[in-house]
């Protein structure tokens, strides 16, 4: 008897790693996602030589799993360390500031994603706006007219606003699931300069990100600091705080890029050089509200569907990391205890 494949919506770190687990375990899966690649929000922007980080810029490994599959991804060379000068902007001006061990993916950070789904079955450009319960399973219906199944499970790998959308009609349940789980939005701009920015009197001069306790901004990124990067122009990414974003959500994007550039520009100790590229972008759902990494980091419906992502445990790439790995593994025993009791 053939077995139907599973479906995965949302090619981000969550779907991808769950996918990875299950085709280990011989599972055939698909991933369907509505952008033109894998890796949602660890998304950059290209233009010309310049590259932007639009998303998450760095993250932690803490979680031993995670720290295994870091240690891959470093001797790859997919992974460095960065920052290893991180400042902090307070009342009292720029100031170095230690802070916990991260990494970035080199050259840029959708370059993990792209490598997690090597080998794997991705539609990209497949905005899913329905799933259908069937005799012969389940049927996912795209915004381009496509019709994808029979599956025998699907897993939403989305974050829970966009998730309870597509179940609000099939799972009433898990739907309710998702919005108690709600997420902040995030404006998150773009700039490149004509030159360097004029360096800061202090101990590590050559700053690489900072952090800005009170808004509007609550990080800022060099992205030409990032391994990989060097010969790139000044180019930062300008990351509101969720307050701001809140506030300014329907804004259009030219507004909310020169308020933030007028931002900085106010926090910074010396005048700045000439924009000669200025655009934002709205990440309507960027990080979950609650934390909760004491559950499974996932939910399993009895019924063949299945949620994941960064907000079944907390708003990190590890988080999102490990909730895909551990629904993927939860996913495969499950359907080997279903195979050894028909068997
Ligand atoms: C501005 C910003 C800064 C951040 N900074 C950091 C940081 O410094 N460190 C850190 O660890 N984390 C950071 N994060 C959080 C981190 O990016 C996320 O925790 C992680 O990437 C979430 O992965 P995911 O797979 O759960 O979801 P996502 O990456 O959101 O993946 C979901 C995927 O689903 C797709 N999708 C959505 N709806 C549909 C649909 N209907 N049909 C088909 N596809 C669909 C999307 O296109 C997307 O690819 C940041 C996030 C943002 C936005």
């Amino acid at each position: 008897m053939t077995v139907a494949p599973l479906a995965i919506i949302g090619a981000g770190i969550a779907g991808l790693a769950c996918a990875r687990v299950l085709v280990d375990h011989g599972r055939a899966v698909q991933l369907f996602d509505k952008a033109r690649g894998p890796g949602g929000r660890l998304a950059n922007r290209r233009v010309d030589e310049t590259v932007f980080d639009l998303g998450a810029q760095h993250f932690t490994a803490r979680h031993p799993a995670f720290r295994q599959a870091l240690s891959a991804w470093r001797d790859a060379g997919l992974v460095a360390p960065w920052p290893t000068r991180p400042w902090r902007v307070t009342a009292d001006g720029w100031q170095p500031a230690p802070d916990a061990e991260r990494f970035t993916a080199v050259p840029r950070m959708s370059a993990l994603a792209r490598h997690l789904a090597e080998g794997l079955e991705v539609h990209t450009g497949q905005r899913i706006i329905a799933i259908r319960s069937t005799p012969e399973g389940w049927w996912l219906a795209a915004e381009t007219n496509a019709h994808h199944g029979p599956f025998a499970g699907v897993v939403l790998a989305l974050p829970t606003p966009q998730a309870a959308v597509l179940l609000g009609p099939i799972a009433p349940e898990l739907a309710a699931a998702c919005t108690q789980r709600p997420m902040t939005p995030c404006w998150a701009a773009c700039v490149r300069f004509s030159t360097r920015l004029p360096t800061l009197e202090a101990p590590a001069p050559d700053w690489q990100t900072a952090a800005f306790p009170t808004g509007p901004l609550h990080r800022v990124i060099r992205n030409h600091t990032k391994p990989g990067r060097h010969a790139q122009s000044e180019s930062l990414t300008l990351l509101a705080d969720v307050a701001w974003s809140i506030d300014h959500l329907e804004d259009d994007p030219d507004t909310v890029a020169a308020a933030l550039l007028a931002a900085f520009a106010a926090q910074y100790p010396a005048p700045l050089p000439a924009a000669e590229l200025l655009t934002a972008h709205r990440w309507r759902y960027a990080q979950p509200v609650t934390a909760d990494s004491d559950g499974p980091g996932y939910r399993s419906g009895g019924n063949g569907l299945a949620l994941c992502g960064d907000a079944w445990r907390d708003g990190r790439i590890e988080d999102a990391w490990l909730s895909g790995h551990a629904l993927g593994h939860h996913l495969a025993t499950r359907l080997a205890d279903k195979e050894n009791l028909h068997a």
